[in-house]
């Protein structure tokens, strides 16, 4: 009974983990595919060629961090955060060309540096990119996603602001538990993920949404580097 056990407890954690690694490849791999469809339709090749390459190593990177049995280590280096939203520019311009929605990127304290792991706070905002393209449905035409950085109250701040379908009530109250999803094909991860990077941060992940007019994701990122488990020191 006790090797029972002790089996479904692998499994799960087996299955876990499987689910969890499937979940952060698909962006990568969503995003190579749009460009290669991008550069079959215009003929540019050349173009999208160091995009679906530094995605392709941006796999790499989220395998190694999947097989690496210590992952508690954050290694994070000052940087720009506003620079770091800049950098993703163009796959979230092409993300949102294929889902025919509007980008606007609003970048201030452009030289306001944090102690960041560049990766994962782009795993994040590819997470949540993911999670705006895929809140609108059908009806909605004017389709709109804003990225802001500032800084209020002494914290960095970066919005991801969407006018999809927003969230019922019902599922803002499930909202942030692992597994938790409504799509056919969803993991239910990258919230939970999303905010667990942010936190290890020292930061602060909200997100307010209301149902049939948008959803605003609100991190913050402490401008002093706060000691901690974490700390690059
Ligand atoms: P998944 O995307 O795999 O479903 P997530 O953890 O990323 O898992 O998101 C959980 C759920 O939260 C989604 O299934 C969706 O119902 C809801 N959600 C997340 N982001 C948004 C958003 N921007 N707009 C509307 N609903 C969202
Ligand atoms: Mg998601």
């Amino acid at each position: 009974f006790e090797n029972l056990l002790t089996f479904h407890h692998q499994m799960e954690a087996v299955s876990h983990i499987a689910a969890g690694v499937a979940h952060e490849l698909r962006n990568p791999l969503s995003v190579i595919k749009g460009f290669l469809q991008l550069a079959k339709l215009t003929n540019d090749h050349q173009k999208y060629y160091d995009t679906i390459m530094s995605e392709l190593n941006r796999m790499n990177g989220i395998l190694e961090d999947f097989l690496s049995v210590s992952r508690r280590k954050l290694d994070r280096r000052l940087q720009s955060p506003a620079n770091i939203m800049h950098s993703l520019t163009e796959i979230i311009k092409a993300e949102c060309l294929l889902h025919d929605v509007e980008f606007h990127l609003k970048l201030t304290e452009t030289d306001q540096q944090v102690h960041v792991n560049e990766s994962m706070v782009k795993q994040v905002m590819l997470n949540l990119l993911r999670n705006s393209v895929e809140a609108y449905g059908e009806s909605n035409t004017n389709r709109v996603l804003t990225i802001e950085t500032k800084i209020e109250n002494n914290q960095y701040v970066i919005e991801v602001h969407d006018n999809g379908k927003g969230m019922p009530e019902s599922v803002l109250r499930q909202l942030g538990k692992p597994f938790f999803t409504t799509k056919a094909r969803g993991t239910g991860i990258g919230i939970p993920l999303c905010k667990k990077i942010i936190e290890d941060h020292g930061g602060s992940f909200h997100i307010q949404s209301t149902y049939n007019v948008g959803t605003k994701v609100v991190i913050t990122l402490p401008l002093e580097m706060q000691t901690g488990d974490n700390s690059p020191y």
